[in-house]
């Protein structure tokens, strides 16, 4: 079966073109002027009918059969509120005009065919059916309006496959979401047995020779890394699932970042930690979450940057003192315009670091959520080889 030419049928205008397009199939196929006048005269009622209750309709004009016998049919399908009967008046014509007719309907979707047997002496085979069905993809339109009509349907064809991909994105992204939130659910079991048991270890580490106690502090340091990278999968797919709770109480910002970067320096004893602290203020914020903030940017910081480098860590009150801005800067690596861009977005790392550091992009994404999420924002100022500053702001609490 082929599919010949497809008209939509919404109002007079499309008429006209059944009509003339029905002709000229016929023509094409060289039927005689009689034959195809028949044929497009009972193709015009039956679109007549569909377009006086509907503007839904279709119009698909089909070979079908095979070599050496095929048959010409023309298939009006459409929907409507109204019953229709075969025997309604267009259709009683139309029937009469052509040999083959049928007439179906289910629910509000009405289907007619009507049609044809070809005569053999037309010599029609498969190629010169592709010539046909060519003939009409690339003919000249009729009208103006015929024109628009297949810009139209161009464009909407386009539309329908852009949706069509979106839909498809949309349906993995959230099987991969859906696969995070399992994969770290059950990598988190797991992961605190085997912390909780290093912890036990360590606490009988009298027992043990230096060697193995060593042994035991590296399985912990080891097993608290990757407790963290499960973490933070756990809060990808909680800011996907929009399921990020935060505890907000009262906090005195200086205190809390001088609190936090006096533990954090303990753990990255090889670098240089300064703290200049602004005018003091008090915010409303959930102190789990904010560190962890700082946390990865401090942990950033000195990931990217060479050992005994400095990091500053700054806070002061913005202009008009409605904000809190926190900054971390480092001397490091630095970065370039393009991968600033990125760098917030869900596992993004730069090509510059993503064989040297380890790391799976997803700090910035949920620092910026945890930001965002308290009333601030979160930014970046880097020079490529240099050195970056970090900045966040949350708002003050009014006093
Ligand atoms: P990760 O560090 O695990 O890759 P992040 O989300 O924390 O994930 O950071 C995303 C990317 O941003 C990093 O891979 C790195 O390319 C870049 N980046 C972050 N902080 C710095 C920094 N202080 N200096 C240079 N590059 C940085």
């Amino acid at each position: 079966m082929k599919e010949v030419l497809d008209i939509s049928l919404e109002n007079e205008m499309d008429l006209v073109l059944a009509h003339r397009r029905s002709m000229q199939v016929g023509e094409q196929l060289g039927l005689t002027v009689a034959t195809r006048t028949t044929f497009a005269t009972a193709v015009s009622e039956i679109a007549r009918t569909a377009i006086e209750y509907t503007d839904n309709g279709r119009l698909t004009i089909i070979i079908s059969g095979k070599y050496p016998r095929y048959s010409l049919y023309a298939r009006v399908v459409f929907d409507s509120d109204q019953t229709f009967r075969a025997t309604d008046e267009g259709f009683f014509y139309a029937k009469k005009l052509l040999p083959d007719f049928s007439f179906s309907s289910s629910g509000n979707a009405y289907v007619i065919e009507m049609g044809l047997g070809l005569p053999r002496s037309l010599k029609l085979d498969e190629p010169k059916l592709a010539l046909l069905k060519d003939f009409f993809e690339q003919v000249t339109p009729l009208n103006a309006y015929e024109e628009i009509k297949k810009k139209n349907n161009h464009l909407h064809r386009l539309t329908g496959e852009q949706e069509e991909e979106i839909r498809i994105r949309r349906e993995l992204d959230e099987k991969k979401s859906e696969f995070i939130s399992v994969a770290s659910h059950e990598l988190k079991t797991p992961i605190t047995v085997v912390k909780a048991y290093t912890q036990m270890l360590k606490l009988l580490k009298d027992q043990y020779t230096d060697k193995v106690a060593g042994v035991i502090d590296k399985l912990d340091m080891q097993t608290t890394k990757l407790s963290l990278l499960a973490q933070q999968l756990m809060d990808v797919s909680k800011v996907e699932n929009g399921s990020l709770q935060y505890d907000l109480v009262d906090v005195d910002l200086n205190e809390f970042v001088n609190e936090t970067v006096t533990i954090l320096s303990n753990v990255h004893s090889g670098n240089q930690i300064n703290i200049s602290l602004g005018e003091p203020c008090q915010i409303k914020a959930d102190p789990l979450r904010l560190e962890q903030v700082l946390t990865n940017l401090l942990g950033n910081a000195v990931k990217y940057s060479a050992r005994n480098s400095t990091i500053d860590i700054a806070t002061e009150l913005s202009e008009n003192k409605d904000n809190v801005i926190v900054k971390v800067t480092d001397r490091g690596l630095g970065m370039s315009p393009d991968g600033i861009a990125k760098i917030f977005d869900k596992f993004y790392r730069l090509d510059e670091v993503s064989t040297s550091h380890p790391g799976l992009g997803m700090g910035l994404y949920i620092s910026s959520k945890i930001i965002s999420d308290h009333g601030g924002k979160i930014w970046v100022k880097s020079v490529l080889n240099e050195g970056s500053t970090f900045f966040f702001t949350v708002p003050v609490q009014a006093v």
